[in-house]
């Protein structure tokens, strides 16, 4: 089934007409989206992920176009991909977990950390959410917001720095999502969460735990989830 999908997917891209007005061709389109609803039906909804919003979301951002164009058969993978710069795209499912976790409500203000390919923060946008991210190492910086400009995500503000420091100026987050494993929480991304706001991280040095952390009217409630493995955060408070 893939190996079809990748034989027309090079084979259109090859030809002048498009695939879709050729009479009984699937479009690549057509051949991207049913990958992408197997991906939420097999690894994603079945492992227990919900949220319709979510769901659906998955189901609509197009994963292949955040990854390097020799990868993009593995797109819809049960597995995180390489992005260059010894960096790497998340497994569907750890995107859509954090994501969910999140709680993102349409009009909600995030933030993510580490914004790689650009394509947790895409998902996010599709949710409706004002997102803001930053990433550490300005090619990819650079890269996922020329992607994102590209596919239309104008609700998505990429910037290059440091994320130890959140993005003050543009604080409360109603969330936050990390997506590098720092050793401890930064005590900066817990300033910036709005009541009721939720940060998702990953914390740990080797073996990690994702966590959520939520401002309550008492102070923040930490709720330990499953165990992850992130590439680390650099740089540091
Ligand atoms: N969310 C990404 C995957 C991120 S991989 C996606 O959807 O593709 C983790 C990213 O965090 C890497 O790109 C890495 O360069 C970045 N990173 C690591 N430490 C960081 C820091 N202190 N601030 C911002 N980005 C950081």
């Amino acid at each position: 089934m893939r190996v079809a999908g990748v034989i027309l997917l090079a084979a259109v891209s090859a030809c002048t007409a498009p695939a879709g007005e050729r009479a009984g061709a699937a479009s690549p389109g057509d051949v991207a989206a049913a990958a992408r609803a197997r991906m939420v039906a097999q690894q994603i909804a079945a492992r227990g992920v919900t949220d319709p919003a979510v769901l659906r979301a998955m189901r609509t951002v197009p994963r292949h176009e955040f990854v390097p164009a020799k990868l993009r058969d593995d797109a819809y993978a049960d597995r995180p991909l390489p992005i260059g710069h010894g960096q790497t795209i998340s497994q569907p499912y750890v995107v859509a977990l954090m994501t969910e976790l999140a709680g993102v409500k349409p009009g909600d203000r995030v933030l993510e950390i580490g914004t790689g390919s650009g394509y947790q923060a895409a998902v996010l946008a599709e949710l409706g959410a004002q997102v803001r991210s930053i990433e550490i190492v300005a090619p990819l910086a650079q890269g996922a917001a020329e992607t994102l400009r590209r596919l239309g995500y104008d609700r998505v503000q990429v910037r290059h720095g440091d994320g130890y420091r959140g993005w003050p100026e543009a604080a409360p987050f109603d969330a936050i999502v990390v997506t590098a494993a720092p050793p401890e929480v930064p005590a900066a991304l817990v300033a910036q969460l709005a009541p009721g706001g939720r940060l998702v991280i990953p914390v740990g040095t080797g073996e990690q735990e994702l966590r959520l952390l939520v401002r309550t009217p008492s102070g923040i409630e930490t709720r330990r989830s499953v165990p992850v493995r992130f590439v680390p955060m650099v740089g540091g408070p």
